[in-house]
């Protein structure tokens, strides 16, 4: 039997590079020898999101990026979280055999407790409880996500560990499974990329937006002068090269620290590069979002198939809880 994987991305705005390289790329490699569950998970974005009326469009840009990034319904399943309810069940009795003093040093926790002292709810505080149920609801062994997941599986873990000891072996201990970018740095060469800090770029940008967000990256900042010679390994510009134009990463490297390659040159020819890069995927989004059948159809068929499968966890959770 193939082993089940399950990831899930919360449609906070449009998929970006970050998201892409460090958890999407794999998602699409794993199709083929795994049995995947993805799923778009807006119950999650609740917990960040006070202004809602984006959320329904927001899923969908993120179904088509999935698909478009190469995610096929006839491989995987893709589901939108909150059309299969038992998971919202499960989170309710998983609830159960969490200590409130776990999700409270939460390091993601404090720091989004932080930046919205005015919205600390309790789902906020429960997300890596559904996370665990977003997984363990499937039996999921392996979880394709970026390395500021970590934390969060550890967690699941040791829910998981804990629920198996008190109500009996039901669960597998997730795995998390990372890609060789894990941790993708913004444009601001700082922070990690992401949406809520607009360091990002999106998989669906078009080639002049791409352009100029690398133009405006933030490269090695010792190299104040065109001469001064670069360091690549400190630079966020270098990282991407890395994975954009491998076959003349060496060339880069060497005329970056000679100083024969200028960063307002080497921006230039890296935005080129994802651009040519993205370009059969911006292709494949274009004919997708101008097919909302099909994308409806993939939606529907994607919950009724995790349904299916979350109806027989369900059933053995409430026996082995006693509540049948
Ligand atoms: P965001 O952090 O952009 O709000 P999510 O939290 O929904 O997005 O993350 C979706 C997936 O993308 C997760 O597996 C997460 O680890 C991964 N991811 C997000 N940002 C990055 C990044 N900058 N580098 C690597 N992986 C990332």
């Amino acid at each position: 039997m193939k082993k089940r994987v399950f990831s899930g991305i919360r449609p906070t705005g449009r998929i970006h590079l970050g998201n892409y390289l460090g958890a999407v790329q794999n998602y699409v490699a794993m199709q083929d020898e795994y049995d995947c569950i993805y799923c778009v998970v807006d119950i999650h974005a609740l917990t960040t999101l006070e202004d809602t009326h984006l959320l329904k469009d927001n899923v969908r840009e993120q179904m088509i990026d999935l698909l478009a990034a190469g995610l096929d319904p006839d491989k995987c399943i893709l589901f939108v979280q909150s059309h299969v309810p038992e998971v919202t069940e499960l989170f309710t009795l998983l609830g159960m055999a969490t200590p409130l003093s776990w999700l409270l040093r939460v390091p993601t926790f404090k720091e989004k407790a932080k930046q919205q002292p005015h919205n600390v709810n309790y789902g906020l505080v429960g997300y890596p409880v559904l996370m665990t149920a977003d997984i363990v609801l499937y039996k999921a062994e392996a979880v394709p996500v970026g390395e500021d997941q970590l934390p969060h599986l550890e967690l699941a873990r040791e829910i998981v560990r804990r629920f198996n000891d008190q109500f009996g072996p039901t669960f597998p201990e997730p795995k998390g499974k990372l890609t060789s970018f894990p941790m993708v740095v913004g444009l601001d060469g700082r922070d990690k990329m992401s949406k809520s800090l607009n360091n990002h770029i999106e998989l669906a940008a078009t080639p002049e937006e791409t352009m100029k967000k690398v133009m405006s990256a933030v490269t090695d900042p010792a190299r104040r002068l065109r001469s001064d010679p670069g360091h690549p390994e400190v630079c966020n510009i270098y990282k991407l090269q890395k994975h954009f134009s491998p076959a003349i990463v060496d060339e880069i490297a060497s005329e970056c620290q000679s100083a024969s390659r200028g960063c307002v040159d080497c921006k230039k020819q890296l935005g080129a590069a994802i651009n040519e890069y993205l370009a059969p995927l911006r292709a494949r989004r274009a004919e997708i979002a101008a097919d909302q059948a099909y994308i409806d159809k993939v939606i529907k068929e994607g919950a009724e198939k995790a349904r299916a499968i979350a109806r027989v966890t369900m059933v053995e959770v409430k026996q082995k809880m006693g509540l049948l």
